[in-house]
C-alpha cells in the first residue's frame, strides 16, 4: 500500500502563491524526521521541526526552553501559546518565498487555526498534509529502539537501523543517546496524547481537501517517494 488517499487540491495556473507550507502529520514513532530528511534532500522545503526547535531551546536555557520542558519530559504537549511564539519567530526570520515543511507541528486544532491564520497573512496556505499512518506496535518499538546522534542528530535504530559500531555514529563519530521521552512509560503518554488530539486535526485538513494518507509503516525510501510523488503536483515546486 501506498498513498491510500489523494485529494490534492487544484489549483488554477495562473493563481499566485507566496511561501508554500506542507505538513507531516504523524505519532511519534511514524517517522517524520526520518522521511523529512529524505523529503528535503529532493526538494527545496525548509524543515521546521518544532521537536528539534524546543529541544534546541532546552539546551540553551532559553525562556522559552524553560518553560517548555517541564512538558516535554512527561511526554505532554507544550502549551499553544509557546509553541506559536516559536513558530512566528522563524516564519519572520524567512523571506516571502520560502517553502516549509512543518513537522510535529500542528498538534492541537488551535495551532492549525493559528497557522492558516499567520500563512493567510503572508499570502499562503497550507498545500498538502501528509498523515503517516502505523500500527501502535511498529510505532513503540521504533521509539524504543530510537538513538539519535548528540553531535549530528542523525537517526538510528538497534535493531532496524543499527551503526556500524555500537553507541557511534556512522556520519560523524558522534556519541548516540536514547532522547528522554523515548522511555517506555512517557512513549505511552505521547502516543495517547497524541491520539486524543489528532482527531481533530484530521478532520480540519480533511474539510480544507488537503490531506493525504500514507503508509508510514512500508520502507522509508517508497514513503519518501510517494510523498515527493504529491509535492511535484504542487503548482512550481
Ligand atoms: P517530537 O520531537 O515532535 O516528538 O516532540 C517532542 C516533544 O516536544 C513533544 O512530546 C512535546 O512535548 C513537544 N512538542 C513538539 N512539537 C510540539 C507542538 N507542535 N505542540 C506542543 N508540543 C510540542
Amino acid at each position: 500500500m501506498g498513498v491510500v488517499e489523494d485529494v490534492l487540491p487544484q489549483y488554477g495556473a495562473q493563481e499566485t502563491i507566496g511561501l508554500k507550507a506542507i505538513i507531516l502529520l504523524g505519532a511519534p514513532g511514524a517517522g517524520k524526521g526520518t522521511l523529512a530528511e529524505g523529503i528535503k534532500a529532493r526538494t527545496k522545503f525548509i524543515h521546521i521541526s518544532t521537536g528539534d526547535m524546543l529541544r534546541d531551546a532546552v539546551k540553551k536555557g532559553s525562556a522559552i526552553g524553560r518553560e517548555a520542558e517541564t512538558f516535554m519530559k512527561r511526554g505532554e504537549l507544550v502549551p499553544d501559546d509557546v509553541i506559536l511564539r516559536l513558530v512566528e519567530e522563524r516564519l519572520d526570520q524567512g523571506s516571502p518565498d520560502d517553502e516549509y515543511l512543518f513537522d510535529g507541528f500542528p498538534r492541537t486544532l488551535e495551532q492549525a487555526e493559528m497557522l492558516s491564520a499567520s500563512l493567510r497573512r503572508r499570502g499562503s496556505r497550507v498545500m498538502a498534509v501528509f498523515s503517516l499512518e502505523a500500527p501502535r506496535e511498529l510505532l513503540i518499538s521504533r521509539l524504543c529502539g530510537r538513538r539519535l546522534c548528540r553531535q549530528c542528530g542523525a537517526s538510528y535504530h538497534v535493531v532496524n537501523i543499527p551503526p556500524r559500531k555500537a553507541g557511534i555514529c556512522d556520519v560523524c563519530g558522534g556519541e548516540l543517546y536514547q532522547r528522554a521521552d523515548d522511555q517506555e512509560s512517557t512513549i505511552l503518554n505521547r502516543l495517547e496524547v497524541f491520539t486524543r488530539q489528532t482527531e481533530s486535526l484530521i478532520a480540519y485538513y480533511e474539510g480544507m481537501k488537503v490531506l493525504i494518507r500514507v503508509d508510514a509503516a512500508q520502507h522509508r525510501d517508497l514513503a519518501v517517494e510517494a510523498i515527493v510523488g504529491h509535492i511535484r503536483k504542487l503548482p512550481s515546486v
